[in-house]
């Protein structure tokens, strides 16, 4: 994201990042055929200033493997999108995009499976150095005991393999092997979630001593709130692909505004706290999304125009018929995904239509998904149900610098009618 030093200087960010989609294909039965695609990433949009780090957060809502594959993939997008590194620009092919991707590198979650068991640390980081800039004999020698004791190892493991080395120690020979081609920007992901407490801290001390001595950019992957809020600058947090807030560190956690990022941020307070309890509900699937906003269904606060589904909202309209009036045995039917039919053995429509009302009405803020009803009206015996259209909220400026994608923050009718704010 462009900062506020960024856009006094007018200076080029390092790395540039416009509309990038991740898509993987959904297929199925004998002819594989094509059944849908996952949007791990869906439209992101944004900055970065040279010597930063962004934080990127939130659940982790696609597998590890797909992720790695996105992470490791971002310069091949699915399309409509560009990414810069300094003053490369994807797409490039074959040795251009060798040269590409020196610009930045990796440091995985899990050091285990990252390293290869059969080779010695000298081979795993001075691998890219033979590949990429033909170093070899004494001299790689010489560059991997200093890239070594650049991340804390001795020049005496050059000849062990992984099985030798603690997990902190092998997180920091997958640094070293990531610091290798000195790239402009490293990709970290989640590199502390699979180590110990007092090894977490080792290894953010390190990264942050690295960052100013070899002059990088990071791309901070995390679950954990309290380590991005002690590493990043910047924050952009994550919902089902899309990005749902972003902000510097300070100002998004002292004033988040998105309902997902306040939970995270709650739950990072109070260890120890069920995610899934807070927001009550889990995860969407990635290949059936929620329509309208994706976070709708664990929205605490969630709006007319949300996305409230056909199906949704016949499931609360059904409980609600249930309670308040169980002698009429009525019975709710989808027409299409934005009309309900309610129908059953009724004498006087228009009492029950007037009584239904009532109860919609009273009961809206403590079931949200009856927010969904737009109009009820009569049509002959039974009682037609029409919804809002579900609008996608956009990611806009919601003040200097802090950009939040809810319709609680989307200009001057911004929620609805019912003034409810987050
Ligand atoms: S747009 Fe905002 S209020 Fe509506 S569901 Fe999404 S987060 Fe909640």
């Amino acid at each position: 994201m462009r900062t506020a030093a960024t856009e006094a200087t007018g200076s080029t960010p390092l790395l540039e990042v416009r509309g990038l989609k991740k898509h993987f294909p959904i297929r199925a039965g004998l002819l594989s055929l094509l059944q849908g695609y996952i949007r791990a990433v869906d439209g992101v949009t944004f900055e970065l200033e040279h010597g930063k780090t962004l934080g990127i957060v939130g659940d982790s809502v696609i597998g590890k493997s797909p992720r790695a594959r996105t992470i490791h993939r971002l310069i091949d997008p699915t399309g409509g999108s560009l990414i810069r590194i300094g003053k490369a620009t994807t797409k490039p092919h074959g040795k251009k995009l060798r040269r590409f991707r020196v610009n930045y590198q990796m440091v995985f979650q899990d050091p285990i499976s990252s390293l290869n068991p059969r080779k010695l640390a000298i081979d795993i980081i001075g691998e890219p150095l033979k590949v990429h800039f033909k170093v070899h004999g004494e001299e790689l020698t010489r560059e991997v005991a200093d890239l070594m004791s650049k991340v804390g190892l001795e020049k005496g493991q050059l000849y062990r393999y992984p099985h030798e080395f603690s997990g902190g120690q092998k997180q920091r020979l997958g640094i070293a092997r990531a610091l290798a081609l000195h790239p402009k920007l490293l990709v970290l992901d989640e590199p502390t979630s699979n180590l110990d407490v007092s090894v977490q801290a080792q290894i953010l001390r390190l990264l942050a001593s690295l960052q100013k001595e070899f002059d990088l950019t990071y791309l901070f992957i995390s679950h954990d709130m309290a380590v991005v809020y002690h590493m990043c600058d910047l924050v952009m947090v994550m919902y089902a692909g899309k990005v749902v807030e972003r902000a510097e560190t300070k100002a998004l956690y002292t004033n988040p505004l998105h309902p997902y990022t306040r939970a995270l941020i709650d739950i990072a307070e109070a260890e120890g706290k069920d995610l899934t309890i807070t927001l009550g509900g889990e995860p969407p699937s990635m290949r059936f999304l929620p329509s309208g906003c994706h976070f709708h269904p664990r929205c605490p606060i969630a709006f007319e125009k949300c996305g409230w589904s056909a199906e949704e909202v016949q499931t609360a309209l059904g409980r609600l018929l249930s309670a308040e009036f169980p002698e009429l045995s009525l019975d709710t039917s989808i027409t299409d995904e934005r009309r309900l039919r309610v129908r059953g053995h009724v004498e006087d429509a228009p009492a029950l239509l007037e009584g239904l009302k009532d109860r919609v009405a009273r009961k809206r803020d403590e079931v949200l998904a009856l927010r969904g009803i737009e109009a009820m009206s009569l049509a002959g015996p039974e009682i037609a149900v029409t919804l809002h259209a579900p609008q996608e909220p956009e990611l806009l400026q919601a003040e200097t610098g802090h950009f939040v994608a809810c319709h609680a923050f989307s200009g001057p009718a911004a929620g609805t009618a019912t003034g409810a704010k987050p």
